[in-house]
């Protein structure tokens, strides 16, 4: 045997086995925002580095630290895409979608991040995120939040919602000197990561996980007093938005995205599930970011989900793997039951019943060891006495119960007896 070769540190196979939960939470995602009016759209897994450096900016982790960049023979510098918004916003810009009005878009699909892999934490993640573009009025906050709560809650998952304002350019700016200021005096008593942010990106500082930070941050000066006039009141509007939907929040001050375009509303959905509070979803708004990726001015507003975090919610609930089994199996007891096994398998699929069988043949013993295997619900054997019958014996694979049925109209039996 040659030597085996490993898939790529951080980088997980989903086995069929593990596949169902997230079939299930995906197909839950594109129901409920369909409900919503977000409709899917697919962008590619490589963009050019640039759109990154511009869209999420130089000094975030996710640009500065985490990023694949490779050179595509020595043309272009290209990135695999570490998040979904900038992606979507290039391909919303380049086919000129914003003369349609507004759009509310989804997506789902594999991002990249080089960190330390760590449970909840991959090289390659899943994102199911939307965007909703042309919209500045805060009731479609408050909608987009609702969503997210919604679709959690079908699933059976219960977050904590935290929200924000972050401002926007007219009152952070000022907000962000004093700030500056105030992490400078104190620069002793935070982390090395806390002083370089204190520099390239202070509102980052706020939200430093590290324990001997959090007690000295608790006293710093909050953007919250702070927002101008129409800042306020669109957060206020958020808030009443929520209320009237009945979605419970905190107002969490020192909530920030890690991203710079963010303005206004910031949201995130933690879970207490996997131990410490963890993020499964951070959500904000973003209305200068179409332009400068060199739209027009277009605002817009949006969250992404890490769906290898949800699925493990999900594990840790003990929420059950929705498992498809095949309704029949069919097995053969010579030869003439082996071809009627083929044909029938055939003509049951064709009228949409699942249906499976054992294609080596052979004993009967091992045929139905596979059919227990697969979970099929029923067995049913056919040989030749049972072709030229054209009846069997329809097995019931829990209760062991043995019904007769024939051949014809098969599929319309089965299909009766499933419900
Ligand atoms: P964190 O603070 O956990 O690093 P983040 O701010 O980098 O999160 P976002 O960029 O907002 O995360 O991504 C949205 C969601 O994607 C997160 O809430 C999380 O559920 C998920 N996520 C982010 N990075 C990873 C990763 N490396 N592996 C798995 N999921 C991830
Ligand atoms: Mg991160």
């Amino acid at each position: 045997m040659s030597a085996k070769i490993n898939a790529v540190k951080g980088m997980n196979d989903l086995l069929p086995g593990a596949v169902g939960r997230w079939q299930e939470l995906e197909a839950l995602a594109r129901e409920v925002f369909a409900l919503y009016g977000y409709r899917e759209v697919r962008t590619p897994v490589v963009e050019p580095a640039a759109l990154y450096s511009r869209g999420v900016g130089e000094q975030t982790d996710i640009v500065s630290k985490e990023m694949y960049v490779f050179e595509d023979k020595g043309e272009d510098r290209l990135a695999l895409r570490p998040e979904g918004t900038a992606g979507t916003i290039r391909a919303f810009i380049e086919h000129g979608a914003f003369v349609d009005g507004p759009q509310k878009w989804f997506y789902m699909g594999p991002m990249f991040r080089r960190e330390r892999p760590q449970k909840g934490r991959y090289r390659q993640f899943h994102q199911i995120g939307v965007e909703a573009f042309g919209i500045a009025e805060p009731a479609l906050d408050a909608e987009q939040i609702a969503m997210v709560e919604d679709w959690l809650s079908r699933l059976g998952v219960k977050t904590t919602l935290k929200l924000n304002s972050v401002g926007d350019p007219a009152c952070r700016p000022a907000y962000l000197a004093d700030l500056t200021a105030w992490l400078t005096e104190r620069a002793g008593q935070l982390c090395a990561d806390c002083r370089e942010r204190t520099a390239k990106n202070p509102l980052r500082v706020l939200d430093c996980k590290v324990p001997t930070c959090q007690p000295v941050l608790q006293s710093a000066p909050r953007l919250l007093d702070r927002l101008c006039d129409p800042c306020r009141v669109h957060f206020d509007a958020v808030r009443a938005g929520l209320d009237a939907l009945g979605v419970a929040y905190l107002v969490e001050p020192r909530l920030v995205r890690g991203l710079d375009y963010y303005v206004r509303t910031a949201y995130e959905f933690t879970s207490d599930a996997l131990g410490a509070q963890s993020a499964v979803a951070g959500g904000g708004r973003y209305d200068g970011l179409v332009e400068t990726l060199g739209g027009p001015p277009t605002p817009g507003i949006g969250f992404a989900l890490g769906a290898e975090r949800l699925a493990l919610i999900l594990e840790a609930l003990g929420r059950p793997i929705p498992v498809r089994r095949p309704l029949v199996f069919l097995v053969a007891a010579d030869e003439a039951g082996a071809a009627a096994v083929l044909k029938l398998s055939s003509d049951l699929r064709k009228a949409g019943v699942a249906c499976d069988l054992d294609a080596r043949g052979g004993k009967l013993a091992r045929q139905f060891k596979q059919a227990e295997r697969v979970a099929a619900r029923f067995a049913l054997v056919l040989g030749s006495a049972e072709v030229a019958a054209g009846e069997g014996k329809l097995k019931d694979m829990t209760t062991r119960q043995e019904t007769p049925v024939k051949l014809a109209g098969l599929a319309a039996h089965l299909r009766e007896a499933a419900t």
